[in-house]
């Protein structure tokens, strides 16, 4: 018999149980064949194999119990190669029989399809306790507990799932790993801000995030289409026309209320436990939930940590007592009046392009440049049709102090423009967009072996979003380097629970996903910036075929903006590979969306050229692109 043993990791006392055990079994094993009975190890289940002959059953035993991993196996099977690999990539040493090459093959199988009631392979025993095929092994290394059942640790919690934080990454996660019939739990909290606003079930995306904003959005935009009905020929007086702040707010509040019971109920119908509590870790299977009045404690085999991130605040004077975040924006009760955002990067423009088309003074203070990481041909347009809207720019600026003044309100804000104190004005609310931080302080991380970045405190992740401690895994805005996105963390969460439930091999792509910049006019972009494909490809390997267009709705009120698109695109390769598209026109998200799928499917120039554009429509500009950036050629508009 060829048997490949290697060493086992097992000690001397488990050694002694597994050998009293085994020899317990035995002995009862040979009283039921006895009486006549079969009993199988991997309980009581009867099997109708015909008791095999001796000496191949006492190979089977022995071989069980000699390896603390011991695998049957047939050479060919791709099954059983898995198994191998998994134990291969986790450092575990195993003995292996490949019952096809051995003479006694058949009478082993035999024997072991007897004792295990499993016919057929791999056929897996973990310290002597039946695993099953690799089906079963599976979720046993997904779920990080392979180290455990090898150790003989417990693998039996109260929950088999708790997720941290009910955003749209926990969310997303509950309610698939509720939908392959796993015990999950879900708890989610919200510290007020400073100032006090709180809110509910839903995370960012929902009471303080993309849906507030994209609603508040559509509401100053609603003034520009007014503007424009005018010049379309529809005829009221413009004077009577005014915005009421506060029934926005309500109209907008009372949707979210609406979502955060909708999200209640999701849970409850997925049978996903719901804890409105504060979770931090007491051991790497153990959560404490707080309240305001209680605490109490949970187990879970995995968790997932998806809790998200809240706005920074600048460490000088006033910065907390006076200004607010867009944690309070969206539910302030009273009328902003003049207005300074600080921050010149998603949140900061497009809070400043909603404000000041509902039609409040709007200054934004940039410390270096707008909307870094993004292409920043499509940053310079934005600031300039936002100058022209009525922003305005205070630029190289960042702020020192914030006084208010107690009589009037006003908020006296002092800083610095190049290190030199020049800047000096007065504003009726500050909004701090200064970027946000990961919520993993209070989590008790350090004390579980949990690893954060030191700078960005964000939740260091593999490519299967396992942290340090292979139990635990983390999504969505918490996880670092990953694009703080709600459609990131929804997938993320997804493919997460069906990789750890459902046998999944599928990988969160973080490439090419698109994204857009709702400020008034849109900016949506997929792949590479301009800088991103020079450095990457080299200017030698890289063209942009671009225009810049008039888009039709706006052409008789000559307030659009220039509307503006282009394609990056790798020379080199046939038909040139489209590697970033970028586009400045009204709905840009709506059209980026699209050509995503076209860009993630590897679509060359040509299949844009081929593709037969919707005429008239602003996203048809992608299949008429000619002119390159390298060809010198003007990019200005033309006719239709
Ligand atoms: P979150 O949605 O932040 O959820 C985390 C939850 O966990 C929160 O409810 C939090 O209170 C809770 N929590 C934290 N710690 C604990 C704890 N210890 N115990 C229990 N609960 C805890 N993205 C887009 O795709 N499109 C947009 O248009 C867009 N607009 C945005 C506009 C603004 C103003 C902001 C701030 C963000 C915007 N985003 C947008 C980003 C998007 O909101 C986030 O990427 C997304 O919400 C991240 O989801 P998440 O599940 O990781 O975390
Ligand atoms: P970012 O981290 O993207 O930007 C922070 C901005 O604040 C930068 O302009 C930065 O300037 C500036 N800043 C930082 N510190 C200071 C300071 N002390 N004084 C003055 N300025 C400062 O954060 P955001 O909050 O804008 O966005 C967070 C994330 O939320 C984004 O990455 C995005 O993924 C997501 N989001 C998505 C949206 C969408 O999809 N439409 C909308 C809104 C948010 P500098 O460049 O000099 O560092």
């Amino acid at each position: 018999m060829k048997v490949v043993t290697m060493n086992h990791c097992i000690t001397n006392e488990k050694w002694k149980l597994i050998s009293t055990k085994l020899a317990a079994r035995k002995a009862s094993r040979k009283s039921e064949v006895a009486d006549g009975r079969s009993v199988s190890r991997r309980g009581s289940r009867k099997s109708e194999t015909p008791v095999p002959t001796g000496p191949a059953l006492k190979f089977v035993e022995e071989f069980i119990t000699n390896n603390s991993i011991a695998i049957f196996s047939k050479s060919w099977c791709p099954w059983c190669s898995k198994a191998k690999e998994v134990f291969n990539s986790h450092g575990l040493k195993y003995g292996v029989i490949e019952l096809d090459l051995d003479e006694n093959g058949a009478n082993i199988q035999q024997a072991l399809k007897y004792i295990s009631g499993q016919k057929t392979v791999p056929n897996i025993y973990i310290n002597n306790r039946h695993i099953g095929g690799y089906s079963e092994l599976y979720p046993i290394f997904e779920t990080g507990v392979l180290d455990d059942v090898c150790s003989g640790g417990q693998i039996d919690f109260e929950y088999d799932l708790v997720i941290i934080g009910g955003g749209s990454g926990g969310l997303a996660a509950a309610r698939e790993a509720s939908g392959f019939g796993k015990k999950v739990a879900l708890c989610d909290f919200v510290v007020p801000s400073p100032l006090g606003t709180k809110w509910g079930l839903g995370g960012t995306c929902v009471n303080v995030g993309c849906i507030p904003k994209k609603l508040m959005h559509r509401a100053s935009q609603i003034r520009n289409d007014m503007s424009d009905a005018l010049d379309f020929g529809w005829e009221f007086n413009k004077e009577g026309v005014a915005h009421n702040w506060e029934k926005m707010v309500t109209q907008v509040q009372s949707y979210i209320k609406s979502l955060n019971f909708g999200y209640r109920k999701m849970l409850m119908e997925n049978n996903v436990k719901y804890f409105n509590a504060f979770g931090s870790f007491v051991d790497k299977h153990t959560l404490k939930l707080k309240t305001d009045t209680t605490e109490s404690i949970i187990s879970a085999r995995n968790f997932i940590i998806a809790t998200g991130g809240r706005p920074k605040y600048p460490d000088i004077p006033g910065a907390k007592q006076f200004c607010i975040t867009s944690d309070d924006l969206f539910s302030m009760k009273h009328r902003p009046g003049k207005v300074l955002v600080v921050g010149a990067s998603y949140v900061a423009l497009e809070c400043a392009g909603f404000l000041n088309g509902l039609g409040y003074d709007t200054s934004v203070m940039v410390r270096s440049i707008l909307l870094r990481g993004f292409d920043q041909q499509m940053a310079e347009k934005i600031e300039e049709h936002m100058i022209s809207c009525g922003v305005k720019f205070i630029k190289n600026t960042v702020p020192t102090s914030f006084k208010k003044n107690d009589k009037t309100g006003a908020i006296t804000t002092l800083g610095e423009t190049n290190g030199k104190k020049t800047f000096s004005g007065a504003f009726d609310t500050i909004l701090l967009a200064v970027g946000r931080e990961a919520c993993t302080a209070k989590l008790n991380l350090e004390g579980i072996g949990v690893k954060i970045h030191p700078t960005s405190k964000r939740i260091i992740v593999d490519e299967k979003e396992r942290t340090s401690v292979p139990t635990i895994f983390a999504i969505g805005d918490v996880a670092d380097e990953k694009p703080e996105l709600t459609p990131v963390a929804i997938q993320a969460g997804k493919l997460l629970a069906m990789r750890l439930y459902n046998m999944s091999t599928q990988l969160m792509d973080y490439k090419n996903v698109p994204t857009s910049v709702f400020t008034p006019c849109e900016y949506g972009c997929v792949g590479f910036t301009e800088a991103e494909a020079i450095t990457k490809h080299g200017e030698a390997k890289i063209d942009v075929y671009h225009q810049e267009f008039a888009y039709l709705e706006g052409v008789i009120t000559e307030k659009a903006p220039k509307s503006y698109a282009k394609l990056i695109v790798l020379k080199e390769e046939k038909d040139e590979l489209v590697i970033g598209a970028h586009i400045f026109c009204p709905n840009a998200g709506e059209i980026i969306q699209g050509f995503a799928l076209g860009i993630r499917m590897g679509a060359k120039k040509k299949d844009f050229d081929d593709l037969v554009g919707i005429h008239p429509t602003v996203a048809e500009v992608f299949t008429t692109l000619t002119i390159t950036k390298s060809s010198g050629k003007s990019a200005g508009a033309t006719g239709c």
